[in-house]
């Protein structure tokens, strides 16, 4: 993963490369952004960068010896640790462990941007209980251990280290404050809040914001031709999460405008039995479709605030949701807005822990109703 292929971030990247120029680099470095965020990828370019043999003051070369075995993440220096879900206890840990690395490398390359849930179903793992195992500590001084293979640095990222066993967290500590020379730690995290102080105090936080709008559309405009319109759409969405956005890009869903705008009506009309025939349809969607209507009817009620504040002006909508923004203002009330958007961000979160989509949207629209008629 070279910097140039992670789109914005201009300033991270910049920080960065220079302190690997200056020679002023932290030997545990924590790259925290939020659930969608490109920290990952980051991470992966950093090291690419750290290990090329001919790295300029941009990027690394991309064609050195370094950076071939980097680019398929094979480089004998950079070492990985990340979480796995329902794992049997291989009797062949060793043969586990480089089956386990072979899979995660094959995501890497497929799926460059790609999240937790990704990554599990990609080995066939289910999205529970994702763990980095006690014994994992263990491995982590074992491979920091050893001397350099081919660089002049060790590197270990630890992708998520908010799914670390208390234990194995706590069994890297001592390395962590005393690492051996010329080892880095890169701590690739989505919950700063959740790790140890001690692990916080140990590390150099690098903050790694979500995507610009204009970051995502380039992006898309490059890599993803497809309708001017249907573009927007997928910026709006997507919300500075690159990875939601190329999501949305494979659906084949129809825009959810329609459906939405729908189901809005009805909430209206109070017309339960078409409420409950509406949340019907909406649990055969697949996940993906079911959250993007809801993300969808989040953007929709982040209008309508803009709209009922009197900032209508700085709107992004037109046609269709410009009309439906328009009624929808006439008929609501600031607080009442706050509170819906607040119901259907619970929705979303009972969507991503496995609750039953009838029952969550039957919920929801009897919640929008009785906020719209009091
Ligand atoms: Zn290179």
């Amino acid at each position: 993963m070279m910097f140039s292929s992670i789109p914005g971030l201009h300033e991270v990247k910049e920080k960065l490369i220079a302190s690997v120029q200056t020679g002023h680099l932290a030997h545990a470095l924590l790259f925290a952004g939020k659930s969608g965020s490109l920290s990952l990828p980051v991470a992966l370019a950093f090291s690419q960068y750290v290990h090329c043999q001919n790295k300029n003051q941009t990027d690394a070369c991309g064609t050195c010896p370094a950076c071939s075995k980097s680019s398929k993440y094979i480089h004998p220096d950079t070492h990985f640790v990340f979480p796995l879900a329902n794992t049997k206890n291989e009797k062949d840990e060793e043969y586990f462990r480089s089956e386990m690395l072979k899979k995660w490398r094959s995501f890497l390359l497929s799926q460059p941007f790609g999240n937790l849930a990704e990554w599990i179903s990609s080995y066939g793992g289910e999205d529970k209980q994702a763990l980095i195992a006690r014994e994992e500590s263990r491995e982590i001084i074992r491979a920091l251990s050893l001397k350099p293979f081919e660089s002049r640095s060790k590197i270990m990222i630890i992708w998520l280290p908010e799914f670390m066993h208390p234990s194995a967290a706590n069994g890297i500590l001592k390395i962590l404050e005393e690492p051996p020379a010329q080892t880095f730690f890169l701590l690739v995290t989505n919950a700063a809040e959740q790790l140890l102080p001690t692990i916080l105090s140990r590390t150099q936080t690098v903050h790694i914001p979500l995507l610009g709008d204009e970051d995502i559309n380039g992006y898309l405009q490059q890599h993803h031709p497809m309708e001017e319109s249907k573009r927007q759409e997928i910026v709006q969405i997507a919300e500075g999460d690159l990875n939601f956005a190329l999501q949305l890009t494979e659906s084949e869903e129809e825009p959810h405008q329609t459906r939405f705008a729908d189901w809005m009506r009805t909430c209206f009309k109070k017309d339960f039995a078409k409420l409950i025939t509406a949340s019907e349809a909406f649990h055969e969607l697949d996940k993906l479709a079911q959250r993007n209507l809801l993300t969808y009817g989040l953007s929709m009620m982040r209008e309508s605030l803009l709209q009922v504040s009197g900032a209508g002006k700085i709107s992004r909508v037109k046609g269709a949701e410009e009309k439906f923004v328009h009624d929808f203002s006439k008929i609501i009330s600031l607080s009442k807005i706050e509170l819906i958007a607040r119901q259907m961000n619970e929705a979303v979160y009972h969507l991503e822990r496995n609750g039953s989509a009838k029952m969550i949207f039957m919920n929801l629209s009897l919640q929008i109703s009785k906020a719209i008629h009091p």
